[in-house]
């Protein structure tokens, strides 16, 4: 009761200035589960949790942060919630995000941008922006975001929190609502290492209803692992490309290692001018046609008009949608037709191709590779948003390990003029509790 109570109080404060949730669950319904839950047990018996608004959460609204799916109520729930329930974890809410995910800084959100507790005038980062605040003001222990291109690491590194990008394949996609399928993971959020790692092991392993998901059943618990020999990498490009505030800060940390005896080396993934467009080519195709399902027919915003066919597609999706979201199913649809595919879609396949290959280079070298988890302090709101270029720039540090199926892991590393930094570690292919294990120790 004074658990529920509590939690429930310092929300009402917070939410006023901060506004992490699209959707909060009532009070009394929140204290029923938790009750109910602590009597059934799990090994989340009555941990509330907030969850990202494109899980879909059966009788809870899920809105992506649309205006296309403002009143979509889902009639099922996706395998991360029905395994979060097992265990006995309690649905808080649902957070805000960039519509449909495409963004990074929460503020392409049909309901207005989340701002960043440590300070009111920034923002938290996006996509998952809500789920970071929320942890950050210690609304929540534990948060799901999911990760197209960076989405839970660029909110976990403005926000002082922890956030995984899962190997692809590790983390079920089904009730996932799509942006681009090839490049994204649900993740876990946390306010500190070991609660990630547990959160990790409820939500991932094989799932019959993704056939993405490959055979894999996550470690229940994860232990510290000792630096002492392992062989680090800083990408080199990433630093340069970074604000001197932010790469003095991971600087430190990367001493920190050092002092406790991993071996650490300058590299360069060589490849760096090729990744963001790499990145939003694959991405942008994928959205174009994975969106084409909001037709206004079948579920979600309809406009009302009444005409042929073509005439209630287009109204729908003319109001349905935002300007980012629309300006990104045009370039992926122009993308994809015919004469334009080879040139850039197919262009886009073979870079991805070689950034896989020269980051394998790489792990074959080092054990970990180090860099600014985003090359910018939180900007303000308002900073970026008018300027898609600039706000894509900040996606350089991520999106590589979206494009390669590798994990990647994004821990506060200190701060700069009082706003958080964070540090990424990207590693092999599934050594996802490997490089928590190193957070862990480090912590
Ligand atoms: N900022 C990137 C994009 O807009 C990544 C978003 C994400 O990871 N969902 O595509």
């Amino acid at each position: 009761d004074e658990y529920v109570g509590r939690t429930f109080d310092k929300i009402l404060k917070a939410e006023k200035n901060i506004r992490s949730f699209i959707t909060l669950e009532s009070q009394d319904e929140v204290l029923h589960q938790v009750k109910a839950s602590l009597k059934r047990g799990g090994r989340l018996a009555g941990v509330l949790i907030a969850i990202k608004d494109n899980i879909s959460t059966k009788g809870i609204r899920t809105t992506c942060a649309s205006k296309m799916l403002e009143n979509y109520i889902p009639p099922y729930d996706a395998t991360v919630v029905s395994r979060l329930k097992e265990q006995g974890a309690v649905i808080l809410g649902k957070t805000n995000m960039d519509e449909f995910a495409m963004g990074s800084t929460t503020e392409t959100s049909y309901f207005g941008p989340t701002r960043n507790p440590w300070d009111l005038e920034r923002t938290p980062g996006g996509s998952s922006g809500g789920s970071g605040s929320a942890l950050a003001a210690g609304l929540v222990e534990i948060a799901l975001g999911s990760d197209t291109g960076g989405s839970i690491r660029t909110p976990a590194s403005f926000t002082s929190t922890f956030g995984l990008k899962p190997s692809y394949g590790t983390v079920s996609r089904y009730g996932l609502v799509a942006y681009a399928n090839s490049l994204e993971q649900i993740g876990p959020m946390a306010r500190n290492s070991k609660d990630l790692s547990i959160l990790f092991s409820v939500i991932a392993g094989t799932d019959p209803r993704d056939s993405t998901t490959i055979d894999y059943s996550p470690p229940n618990i994860v232990d510290p692992i000792p630096v002492k020999g392992i062989k680090v990498g800083i990408l080199k490009d990433l630093m340069d490309a970074s604000e001197t505030g932010v790469s003095s800060v991971i600087r430190g940390y990367l001493d920190k290692m050092s002092s406790e005896g991993a071996v650490i080396e300058e590299t360069t993934l060589g490849i760096m001018d090729y990744v963001l467009p790499t990145y939003y080519i694959i991405a942008m195709s994928e959205a174009s046609s994975n969106l084409a399902r909001y037709d206004g027919i079948r579920y979600g915003y309809n406009s009302g008009t009444e005409g042929n066919w073509k005439e209630v597609y287009s109204k729908t999706r003319g109001e349905g949608f935002g300007k980012e979201v629309k300006r990104r199913i045009l370039l992926g649809s122009f993308i994809l037709s015919a004469g334009y595919y080879e040139q850039f879609y197919i262009r886009a396949l073979k870079a991805r191709r070689l950034i896989k290959d020269s980051l394998e280079k790489l792990f074959s070298k080092y054990d970990i590779l180090i860099s600014p988890t985003t090359p910018i302090l939180p900007p303000k709101i308002g900073e970026v948003i008018d300027d898609p270029v600039k706000m894509y720039a900040m996606d350089v540090g991520t999106v590589t390990a979206n494009l390669a199926a590798v994990p990647a892991l994004s821990i506060p590393a200190g701060f700069y003029n009082n706003l958080p930094v964070g540090v990424q570690l990207m590693g092999r292919y599934l050594s996802d509790t490997f490089l928590m294990g190193i957070s862990m120790f480090m912590e």
